[in-house]
């Protein structure tokens, strides 16, 4: 264990030593805990405590506090960390909701809260299967091993039968190690549709949608506050992968949403806002849909369709990912519409 920390170290530095490009900053401070002499480097829950850097827990409601992370896929340069984590702070104890994508990035939002409040952490909610959401789990566990780890059932299972493992690999891929040491701590409280859990002075509502983002989306009301963190069923600002998701049933998550009685609208990847988060997102998936479904009947194959409807989907362009994504979406929703056409 600590041999394989000294390794991840080296890389680390030697990563610090060649970037000359404008990510050298961020390299620098992802390194930082290594310089400083006081530190014991090679214990994993201090190694990268500062992973957040400059992303800072905003507030977006009364007691609900955000930590608006980067809206880049993991690289070695944000060791992984591109999530909201959320977290309520109630009379008695916090409330996280997706403490983020690695053990490090966990342990960071703990910080960060501590920062805030020495009320302990007691329940911790998990919005979808996604690695980058949940693999903070682990700071919190070490933090405070009594707190709960709430998810969909579906979720949970899996976790157990492989995607965890799967998760903390490909992150452990995509940030040259960075985020070496995490260990998934998978939810063992189940939810159910539309439970609500009475936290001392905080209600928390879970909202299962169907086939949406993925098969395993909880969007969690925050009740007395009138907040809603939608996991990736909405991003904002940002076009994510779909390669688990489902338009139609995105789409009708996205209206769900517009009837609840929220003021604020916590996406999983980008800015918060009003409930315009979830009519911006909404209405991409939709233009994509939609389009693909009439020019299938045009006789349109999906590589044909993409022009076109990039061009109807102008004011997205700048929403990183957007780019990346929009030809995997469109096959995406023509293999959806067939398979609805049989
Ligand atoms: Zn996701």
């Amino acid at each position: 264990m600590k041999n394989h920390l000294v390794l991840s170290m080296a890389i680390a530095f030697s990563l610090t030593a060649c970037g000359g490009d404008k990510s050298a900053e961020l390299q620098e401070k992802a390194a930082a805990p290594v310089a400083q002499a006081a530190i014991d480097t090679s214990d994993p829950k201090v190694y990268h405590q500062d992973i957040l850097g400059k992303y800072v827990p905003q507030k977006v409601a009364d007691r609900v506090y955000v930590i608006h992370g980067p809206t880049e896929m993991p690289t070695p340069e944000n060791a992984g960390f591109m999530n909201n984590p959320g977290f309520i702070i109630g009379s008695e104890s916090v409330v996280v909701i997706d403490p983020g994508s690695s053990g490090q990035a966990g342990r960071s939002v703990v910080q960060r809260i501590k920062e805030l409040t020495d009320k302990p952490i007691t329940h911790v909610f998990v919005t979808h299967i996604h690695g980058d959401h949940w693999l903070g789990n682990q700071g919190i566990k070490e933090a405070f091993p009594e707190a709960k780890f709430y998810a969909h059932p579906k979720m949970i299972e899996m976790a157990n039968e492989g995607e965890a493992e799967s998760w903390v690999k490909l992150m452990m891929t995509l940030t040259d190690n960075k985020t070496a040491g995490t260990e998934a701590v998978i939810p063992d409280q189940v939810l159910a549709h539309v439970e609500e859990l009475n936290i001392g002075d905080i209600t928390i509502r879970a909202h299962f949608t169907e086939h949406a983002h993925t098969v395993t989306d909880v969007m969690f009301e925050v009740v007395e506050d009138k907040v809603l963190f939608t996991g990736d069923n909405i991003t904002y600002k940002r076009i994510p992968r779909m390669t688990d998701g489902n338009f139609k049933g995105n789409i009708a998550a996205a209206n769900y949403g517009l009837e609840m009685p929220i003021d604020v609208v916590v996406p999983g990847h980008g800015p918060t806002g009003g409930k315009e988060v979830l009519t911006a997102y909404r209405d991409y998936l939709a233009t994509v849909y939609e389009s693909a479904e009439v020019m299938m009947e045009e006789g349109l194959e999906a590589f044909e369709m993409k022009d076109a409807i990039v061009e109807k989907l102008a004011e997205y362009k700048e929403w990183p990912g957007m780019m990346d994504e929009v030809g995997k979406h469109i096959s995406l929703a023509v293999t959806e519409l067939e398979e609805a056409s049989f």
